[in-house]
């Protein structure tokens, strides 16, 4: 645990009570400028004693600790046996080799796992909560871990508090404080207080505390306190230790590999004892074959292959824009049915432009309202309409600036999905002035006049009939349509029902967002993937219906909008959406909806979101997708990936991601398996038939080595088959080694068995030694095992089609299990090692028929059509 040694200086404790300061007294006594916040330099050095800001500790166990509890697995406590009943019964040399092969397994698995924890180390950085902060004069945003007291930093709605703050400025700010005091209704907050020292923490207003949520307006504040010195922090009992949980498949696995254990050892004991009855072999032999039969059939890689896999095609996926923040995630990316996504940024390009005005005449006092009620700030990133409005602005020679300055702002009220508007008001020569912008249908109900014919006349039904239809065909031009109306009010309570009512319109602006034009492809991707793709806006419904019929959005026939969703009960929604794929002028409880009629339906749903009332809906979906780029941190926070580009295309790119991951995972351990089953089977068989085990236990020991490097590290970088994003998506519900796979272990376990079986037994009974008849059957299985490898790299895809040597792993493996055949075949010293005998012309052709034949017919058969082999799960 951390202590932080929160304050600058000594005579700092005094101040504890921050709220009852005046916000200069803080700063100063924090010793920061609050107009150019510390500098890095500073801020370096009070990270040095303050320590990192955040509630966790990390586990980091070192190399020669994770080395030993490696060695102490039961499995390599069995090597370990083995290798001193060798030393004992006089082979040295066996004993040293298998010390080396413990070193080795033992050495890969550390890498595997290093690797795929530090796969999980990068993406969780990726993933890392960042905040706004003001260093050396300069907004940027920095990993909140490394917040220091005396930060300067600036939030707004959707923004999660990284460190408790006194609040220096706050325009309509108001906290959701229900994680530290369980009030649920937002608190507001207000910079220019000084409260008295026994103020209860939930009515500090003018404080700011780690782990709520900013759910309205925007301020300022400077840092107080970090880690453990918030309060949250005194609050949180023991540091939480990060483990991520396990995810389903890597449960499933290690329950599998558990009851096969008792499998393989059954067997282990089985063969040698059968030899030694059946066959007369002798018995230290025959035990020392049991041991290191149980050491090769015992499948305890199978966990650790899966967690290999997941971490790294989660970290692969990072470097897609894709960023998994549960490795959940990419377990069930594969198995995604339906995305339902928004239109603006994933879409459209986010890039907006003011393209039309309505009245034209009235462009100039549209753009000067559409500045008065506006949040982003000029140059910089802000919302992309706001932006594009002040850009407008600009370009029709307006000093934006100078507007913005020429009269105070009184209170701003902030805009939101559900209301769809928002306004400002400002003191104007002691009148109140007051702007909205917003939804045509939102502003144009809260009016009651309009002045788009140079006077202000009452606004009747029949204009408001032709307002609408005016705004309806902005939006059929795809255009995202704002109506902007303003009035002037006596000073008096500034309360929002009272500022949004009564209003004139001024007129109607167009702004055009173009779809982002990777978007059309990866639509009929999903398509083809059978994968439906639904839109679920808040923008209009003709805009909605305009962009959807530009991407190629199937279905872009009915819109349905959130008022008719209301209308629908939910088995009727159920119906619904099966049919309707655009939804428009929804709201986030909507969104909900739809998620859980999807599921009702028995879809498995990827959802995007980026607002605070998104959350909801994101952690209601199997996948909940967050924007990188415009999301909230508690729509990131609920999500399982963040699109780092907020783009649909991305969505795509990770389904196909997941799914090949998901394939390879498959074949990694159908191999891993079949070369189990066809080791068992190769020395049961001879054993019944009273003939000696066809491999001795050394040999089998270096076998055992070569099938665990193919399985745990080759499968992993296989390219994916060309027919993959044509397909189905998998049936979650279907387990992972369900009849095809089962099927698909047992003819390469078997097949690999008849080859070896086949060289040795006839080598065997022509009557040569047992060492030669071994020796044929050790390259038999040699080479057998590579053929099998590379013909399990594709379940469907003839392998010249796929690409022969597309894997360059699974090249380099099989070199290397091809060069040590050679080796101890060739090379007299190496023979004796391995107790291998020098072969003859016939032999190498038998081995080698063998091993062709029976793994070939499995190649053919893949060019052979089978419509019926065409597997869904
Ligand atoms: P999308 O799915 O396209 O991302 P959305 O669901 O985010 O859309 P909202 O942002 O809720 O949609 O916008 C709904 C409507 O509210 C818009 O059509 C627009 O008329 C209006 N609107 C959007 N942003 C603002 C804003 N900053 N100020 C005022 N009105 C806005």
């Amino acid at each position: 645990m951390e202590t932080t040694q929160p304050l600058v200086s000594d005579d700092a404790q005094a101040l504890e009570a921050w709220y009852a300061f005046p916000a200069p007294a803080v700063t100063q006594q924090l010793d920061v400028n609050p107009e150019r916040g510390l500098s890095e330099g500073q801020a370096a050095q009070r990270l040095a004693t303050a320590g990192p800001n955040r509630l966790e500790e990390e586990e980091d166990e070192p190399f020669w600790e994770e080395l030993l509890e490696e060695l102490r697995e039961p499995l390599i406590l069995l090597l370990v046996g083995t290798g001193v009943l060798y030393a004992l019964w006089g082979e040295l040399f066996d004993a040293l080799v298998i010390f080396a092969v413990i070193l080795t397994v033992a050495g890969v698995e550390i890498l595997n796992e290093s690797r795929a924890r530090r796969a999980i180390a990068a993406l969780r950085e990726l993933a890392e909560p960042t905040t706004t902060v003001l260093r050396d004069g300069e907004l940027r945003e920095l990993a909140v871990e490394k917040l220091v007291p005396g930060d300067i930093i600036r939030l707004e709605a959707g923004r999660r508090v990284p460190a408790d703050a006194r609040l220096l400025t706050a325009a309509s700010l108001a906290v959701d404080e229900s994680p530290l005091t369980g009030e649920s209704v937002p608190v507001d907050k207000l910079a220019d207080l000084t409260l008295p020292r026994a103020t209860p923490l939930a009515e500090r207003h003018n404080m700011l505390y780690t782990g709520t949520v900013v759910t309205r307006g925007r301020g300022r504040a400077v840092v107080v306190a970090t880690a453990w010195a918030t309060e949250l922090g005194q609050i949180a009992e023991a540091a939480r230790r990060v483990k991520p949980p396990r995810t389903p498949l890597q449960v499933a696995m290690e329950q599998l590999s558990h009851s096969l254990v008792w499998v393989a050892l059954g067997l282990s004991v089985i063969v040698p004892l059968l030899a030694w009855l059946l066959g007369g072999q002798p018995l230290r032999q025959m035990i020392l074959t049991g041991l290191s039969l149980a050491f090769a059939t015992i499948p305890e890689e199978m966990p650790i292959i899966i967690t290999m896999v997941l971490a790294l095609g989660g970290y692969r996926l990072s470097r897609r824009h894709a960023i998994v923040k549960q490795l959940r995630a990419v377990e069930t990316l594969g198995a995604i049915t339906v995305i339902a996504t928004d239109k603006t940024g994933t879409l459209t390009e986010n890039q907006m432009e003011v393209s039309t005005f309505y009245p034209a005449s009235a462009r100039d006092r549209l753009l000067e309202i559409g500045v008065l009620v506006n949040n982003a700030s000029p140059g910089s990133v802000g919302d992309p309409l706001e932006s594009a409005l002040l850009r407008a602005a600009e370009a029709a020679g307006m000093d934006v600036n100078q507007v913005r300055h020429a009269f105070p702002l009184q209170v701003e009220f902030p805009f939101d999905s559900d209301r769809k508007m928002m306004t400002a008001v400002y003191e104007r020569e002691g009148t109140l002035w007051v702007g909205s912008k917003g939804a045509p249908e939102a502003i144009i109900a809260r009016a009651h006049h309009s002045c788009l014919k140079d006077s202000v006349q009452t606004l009747g039904e029949a204009e408001r009939q032709a307002l609408l239809e005016q705004a309806a065909q902005l939006a059929a031009a795809g255009l995202r349509v704002l109506a902007l109306a303003e009035k002037c009010m006596p000073a008096g309570p500034l309360a929002r029902e009272r500022a949004e009512s009564n209003l004139t319109l001024v007129g109607l602006v167009g702004l055009a967002d173009p779809p982002r034009p990777a978007v059309p492809a990866a639509l009929a991707e999903a398509q083809a993937a059978g994968i439906r793709s639904l839109m679920i806006t808040g923008d209009h419904p003709l805009t909605a219906a305009a962009i959807a019929r530009a991407v190629g959005l199937n279905g872009a026939g009915r819109v349905l909008t959130g008022s008719e969703l209301a209308d629908l009960p939910d088995d009727a929604l159920r119906d619904v959406v099966k049919e309707v794929s655009v939804y428009a002028r929804t709201t986030p409880a909507d969104k909900l909806r739809l998620v859980r009629a999807l599921h009702a339906d028995g879809q498995r749903v990827a959802v995007t979101g980026d607002g605070v009332n998104d959350a909801p809906a994101l952690a209601a979906a199997d996948i909940g997708v967050a924007m990188g780029e415009t999301g909230t941190d508690v729509a990131r926070e609920a999500a399982d990936m963040v699109l780092a580009d907020d783009n649909y295309a991305t969505i795509i790119t990770a389904i196909e991601e997941g799914r090949v991951l998901f394939e390879n995972l498959q074949k990694a351990v159908a191999y891993y398996l079949a070369v189990k089953v066809g080791l068992v089977l190769s020395t049961l068989i001879p054993v019944l038939l009273a003939v000696p085990v066809p491999f001795a236990p050394i040999q089998i020991i270096l076998m055992e080595l070569f099938m665990d490097l193919a399985a745990s590290a080759a499968f992993i970088i296989e390219p994916s088959e060309g027919d993959l994003m044509r397909r189905p998506p998998r049936d979650p519900q279907q387990p992972f080694l369900d009849r095809a796979m089962v099927t698909r272990i047992m003819t390469g376990g078997l097949s690999l068995f008849a080859g070896v079986s086949l060289a040795y037994l006839v080598t065997w009974y022509t009557g040569r030694e047992l060492v030669h008849a071994q020796t044929v059957a050790f390259v038999t299985w040699f080479i057998g095992h590579v053929f099998l490898a590379m013909n399990m790299r594709t379940e469907r895809e003839p392998l010249l089609r796929h690409g022969l040597l597309s894997n360059r792993l699974i090249n380099f493996w099989a070199a290397a299990a091809l060069a040590f055949v050679a080796l101890v075949t060739l090379v007299p010293p190496a023979r004796a090692l391995v107790k291998t005998a020098a072969l003859s012309g016939p032999d190498w052709a038998l081995a080698i028929g063998s091993a062709l034949v029976s793994t070939f017919w499995m190649e053919v058969r893949k060019w052979i059509p089978v419509p019926w082999r065409n597997r869904t799960g």
